[in-house]
C-alpha cells in the first residue's frame, strides 16, 4: 500500500482494536474472508458505538465472500452501498458514522446446491426449483456490480499432476505493478483518482474513446445480453485495464470483446 492507504487502513484497525502490538502500522494490503453467518452489521459496521464492519476492515485490500448464496440475503443487499461509494454510513439514534470502505470484491458460488450442475462427470441431483432458488439468492443488482464473472470446471486427476507449470505470482504480480504505474500516470493531474476503477463517466469519455469497430460491437452486446448502462460503463473500465495490460494507448477491438466476455454470466 501507498502510505496514505497505510494510514487509512491501520486507523480502521485501530478503531476495532486489531492493530497488532507489535506492527503500529498496517502495510500490506488486508485480506478479509468472513464466515457466511455474518450479520449485517458485522459486514457493513453497526452497534450502539458504531463500529466499522468488514467491509472496513478490508478497505484498500480484498473483501472475499466464499458460497456466496450461502450469505443471507439481507446482508448481501447492504454490500451494494459500500461498493458503489466507497464508504458507508452507519446511523444511530444520536450519532452518524462514516467509514471508509473501498475493496476489490471477490465472490466464489457452486452452479447449484450439491456442486455438480453443469459437471462433465458427475451428475446434479438438484431439482430445478433447487437451482433456481439457489442462484435467486444473489441479487441481479448485486451481481451487476461484479465485473469479471468466470466459470470454472472440476480438475480431472490427470491435470492435478501432469507436471505442468503455470505463471508464478511474482511474474503475474509484476504484470499487475506496471499496469497499476500507467494508471498512476494518467490519472497524475486529477490527484483525485488513480486507478481504472475509480473513473467517473467523463474520464470514462476521456481515456476510453472507441474506434467505429468496437462501438459496433458493445453496442450489440448491450443490446443482446440486455447490460444496464452500469454494466456499459464497467466494461470500458475494464477494457481499459486490459489494455493497460496490453501496454496500448488506445482501446483496440481485440481489449472490448475480452471484457464484454467477462460479463456472459452477470
Ligand atoms: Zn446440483
Amino acid at each position: 500500500m501507498s502510505f496514505d492507504e497505510a494510514l487509512e487502513t491501520s486507523k480502521i484497525y485501530s478503531i476495532v482494536g486489531k492493530l497488532p502490538a507489535k506492527t503500529p502500522l498496517i502495510s500490506s494490503r488486508p485480506f478479509r474472508a468472513p464466515h457466511h453467518t455474518i450479520t449485517d452489521a458485522g459486514l457493513i459496521g453497526g452497534g450502539t458505538i458504531p463500529r466499522p464492519g468488514e467491509v472496513s476492515m478490508a478497505h484498500n485490500g480484498v473483501l472475499f465472500l466464499d458460497e456466496l448464496p450461502e450469505f443471507k440475503k439481507h446482508v448481501l443487499e447492504v454490500l451494494r452501498q459500500p461498493l458503489e461509494a466507497g464508504d458507508v454510513t452507519i446511523t444511530r439514534a444520536n450519532q452518524s458514522m462514516n467509514f471508509p470502505s473501498r475493496f476489490i470484491l471477490v465472490v466464489a458460488s457452486n452452479p447449484c446446491p450439491c456442486g455438480y450442475y453443469g459437471d462433465k462427470v458427475r451428475e446434479c441431483n438438484c431439482t430445478p426449483a433447487q437451482i433456481q432458488r439457489y442462484s435467486s439468492k444473489v441479487s441481479g443488482p448485486l451481481l451487476d456490480r461484479i465485473d469479471l464473472h468466470l466459470e470454472v470446471g472440476a480438475v480431472a486427476f490427470k491435470d492435478m499432476n501432469d507436471g505442468r507449470k503455470g505463471e508464478s505470482s511474482k511474474v503475474i504480480k509484476n504484470r499487475v505493478d506496471k499496469s497499476r504505474k500507467i494508471q498512476e500516470n494518467r490519472y497524475k493531474m486529477s490527484k483525485r483518482i488513480f486507478c481504472n476503477a475509480q473513473m467517473t463517466t467523463a474520464e470514462i469519455d476521456t481515456y476510453c474513446a472507441l474506434d467505429p469497430a468496437s462501438l459496433r460491437l458493445l453496442e450489440k452486446s448491450v443490446e443482446k445480453l440486455g447490460l444496464s448502462a452500469r454494466a456499459y460503463h464497467r466494461i470500458l473500465k475494464i477494457a481499459r485495464t486490459i489494455a493497460d495490460m496490453d501496454n496500448k494507448e488506445n482501446l483496440a477491438l481485440s481489449h472490448v470483446a475480452e471484457a464484454v466476455q467477462y460479463r456472459r454470466n452477470g
